[in-house]
């Protein structure tokens, strides 16, 4: 039997910011999981055009973002990884590497419709749960339209819960309405490039950390105009 529910939480993280904690935290305490670990993608299929902080740096921001966050961790296994950093191949290593604990795998609402064009994107189900939380105002209405249109591929048959779907082997996918927190990694990378102040948008560990590394930031994200 499994011992708890850990939360899968991919991302690129770059850099982490609040609106990422919060997610997986309202998450955690919506589906009683034992734990959240981020994941950072070495290498994002998705997001290969983008000017991206180092993946070491960008795992250490992760560290920052969650210290103190009870049952919070971060995993850097997709940097082992040679290739692009298929969600699909991290649960088959995590399912490998920890037969006795069931994941879920954490989504926000935005990456749902891009979902079919991930490596087995429908199949995910066949790993781990999936929880899908809302984003920038989408909601359960998006979700029950990507469940009725995808269902037959995923296998996945609605409850009178519309917010959760059964999934083959006892799993389920459920949305999750979080509170709204319209910040995003590529807003904070703009105001910083702006010289604007990124206060409160992510932790404060993680502006000191960004702060004292504002040289090599500008390196990959660009110039960063005189505040
Ligand atoms: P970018 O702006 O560079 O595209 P991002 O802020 O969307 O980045 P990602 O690392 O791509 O950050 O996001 C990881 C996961 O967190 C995704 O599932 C994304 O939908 C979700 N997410 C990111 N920001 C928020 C937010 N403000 N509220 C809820 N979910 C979020």
């Amino acid at each position: 039997m499994p011992q708890s529910l850990i939360g899968i939480f991919g991302g690129t993280f770059n850099p982490v910011h609040v609106g990422h904690v919060r997610a997986a935290i309202e998450v955690a305490e919506a589906l009683g999981l034992g734990g959240v670990e981020f994941v950072p993608a070495a290498r994002p299929p998705h997001k290969c055009g983008e000017p991206m902080l180092d993946f070491p740096f960008r795992e250490k921001l992760c560290r920052l973002a969650v210290r103190g966050v009870p049952g919070f961790s971060v995993n850097p296994m997709e940097a082992g990884r040679p290739g692009p950093s298929y969600t699909w191949d991290t649960l088959e290593a995590l399912g490998r590497e920890r037969p006795d604990t069931a994941f879920c795998f954490i989504l926000g609402q935005a990456d749902l419709p891009q979902l079919p064009t991930w490596k087995n994107g429908l199949a995910l189900g066949r790993l781990a749960h999936l929880a899908v939380h809302s984003r920038e105002g989408q909601g359960l209405e998006a979700f029950a339209a990507f469940m009725r249109a995808h269902a037959p591929v995923m296998e996945a048959a609605p409850t009178a819960d519309p917010a959760r779907w059964k999934l083959p082997q006892g799993r389920n996918m459920t949305f999750v309405p979080i509170t709204r927190l319209d910040v995003s990694a590529s807003d904070v990378r703009e105001r910083w490039r702006r010289g604007r102040r990124i206060h409160g948008l992510v932790a404060e560990a993680v502006r000191h950390e960004l702060e004292n590394h504002a040289e090599a930031l500008e390196a990959v994200w660009g110039r960063r105009d005189p505040a």
